[in-house]
C-alpha cells in the first residue's frame, strides 16, 4: 500500500521508481529507494484524469490495465484541482494519461512534478500535429483543448496512447495496435454518422449556441458555425455585452435553439433566451450536450462514442435536421 504522508511536500517525500510490467502471481510490495512501496500487481495501474482520456486509454489497454478516471461525470477539467486523495491516486500509479493542451489547467504543477518521478505522463492531446489544432481565438498563444469534439482527430490521440503502453508493457504490444485499430474504425463510423446528422440541417440553420466554447472542433469537422457564452475555457464568465451581441445574432439568423452543457451551468443560456424573448425571438434550449465529460457510466452517454452521438443527435434535432 501506498505509505500516508503528510500532503505538504509529498511529492518530495515520495521517491517512486516506474515498474516496467509489474507482473507475477503472487503480488509483493515493491519497495523504493525512499522508502515507498507500491504493490506489485497483476495488472499497469493508469491514472487518467477526464473520461474521456480514460475511455480512450481503456479501449487501447483493454484487460493488460485496470484504468482509473479521476474526474467523475459532469466535473469540469477548466475548474478541477486534483484534491489529496486524487494526488494519492496519481502518486500509486505506474503512469498517468492526460488531455493536455492546458485543459487541466489547474494541475499542471501537480503532472509536471509527477513526471520529474521518472514515471510517464502523457499529455495525449498534445501528440497531434499542430496543424491540426484550432487556437483559442481569446488567447491565441494556446491551442483549442477540446479535441475530442472531432472523430478522426480524437482516434488520432490512439496512437500515442498505444505507442506509450507499448513501451511501459512491451508483451501488450500487438494487443494495443490491434486495440487502436479497432477504435478507429468505430471513431471512423462516428464520423459518418455526426456528417450525415449534420448535413440534415438547413445550411441556413447550421449555427450552434452554446455555454462554452468547446464545439469548435466539431463546428470545423462538419460544417457548422460555433458560438459559445463563455470562451474556450470556463474560468472567464461572459460579460452583458458578450451576451448582448450573441442576443442579436441569434435574433438576426432566426436560431431556432441554443444548448446548455452538463459541465457549465445555464445561467448565461438562460440570459440569452430572455434577452431573445424580449426583442421578440422565441428560442429553446435543446437537450444539454455532453461538452467536457461523459455521461452517467452505464449510460449510452458514459462512453466517449455515446457522448459525441449523443450530441449530434441533439444538435441536429434542435435545429430543423434529423438526428
Ligand atoms: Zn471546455
Amino acid at each position: 500500500m501506498l505509505r500516508t504522508v503528510p500532503f505538504v511536500g509529498i511529492f518530495a517525500a515520495v521517491i517512486l521508481v516506474f515498474v516496467a510490467g509489474c507482473g507475477g502471481s503472487s503480488p509483493q510490495p515493491t519497495t523504493t529507494a525512499g522508502g515507498d512501496s507500491r504493490p506489485a500487481r497483476e495488472k499497469l495501474l493508469i491514472v487518467c484524469t477526464t473520461p474521456m482520456v480514460g475511455d480512450v486509454v481503456r479501449a487501447v489497454a483493454g484487460d493488460r490495465a485496470e484504468i482509473v478516471t479521476l474526474l467523475g461525470p459532469g466535473v469540469d477539467p477548466h475548474l478541477w484541482s486534483p484534491t489529496r486523495s486524487d494526488v494519492l491516486q496519481i502518486l500509486g500509479a505506474d503512469a498517468v494519461f492526460l488531455s493536455g493542451l492546458m485543459l487541466e489547467g489547474r494541475a499542471g504543477d501537480s503532472f509536471a512534478r509527477v513526471g520529474q518521478s521518472g514515471r510517464p505522463v502523457v499529455r495525449i492531446a498534445e501528440s497531434l500535429p499542430k496543424s491540426d489544432l484550432l487556437l483559442d481565438v481569446a488567447n491565441s498563444s494556446h491551442f483549442d483543448p477540446h479535441v475530442w469534439m472531432d472523430p478522426i482527430l480524437w482516434a488520432k490521440t490512439a496512437t500515442s496512447v498505444r505507442d506509450a503502453l507499448s513501451t511501459i508493457d512491451p508483451d501488450g504490444k500487438d494487443t494495443f495496435a490491434t486495440n487502436t485499430a479497432a477504435f478507429e474504425a468505430e471513431a471512423a463510423k462516428l464520423d459518418s454518422a455526426c456528417a450525415l446528422a449534420v448535413g440534415s440541417i438547413p445550411f441556413a440553420q447550421r449555427m450552434l449556441v452554446t455555454a462554452h466554447d468547446a464545439f469548435g472542433y466539431f463546428g470545423r469537422r462538419y460544417g457548422l458555425e460555433v458560438r459559445g457564452i463563455q470562451g474556450i475555457s470556463t474560468e472567464s464568465e461572459a460579460s452583458i455585452a458578450d451576451i448582448e451581441r450573441l442576443v442579436n445574432e441569434i435574433c438576426e439568423r432566426r436560431v431556432p435553439t441554443v444548448f446548455v452543457e452538463t459541465t457549465v451551468t445555464d445561467r448565461a443560456v438562460r440570459a440569452l433566451v430572455e434577452g431573445c424573448a424580449a426583442r421578440g425571438h422565441e428560442v429553446q434550449i435543446g437537450d444539454a450536450l455532453y461538452s467536457d465529460s461523459l455521461g452517467r457510466g452505464g449510460s449510452p452517454e458514459g462512453t466517449w462514442i455515446g457522448m459525441v452521438r449523443h450530441n449530434a443527435k441533439s444538435i441536429a434535432n434542435g435545429l430543423g435536421g434529423r438526428g
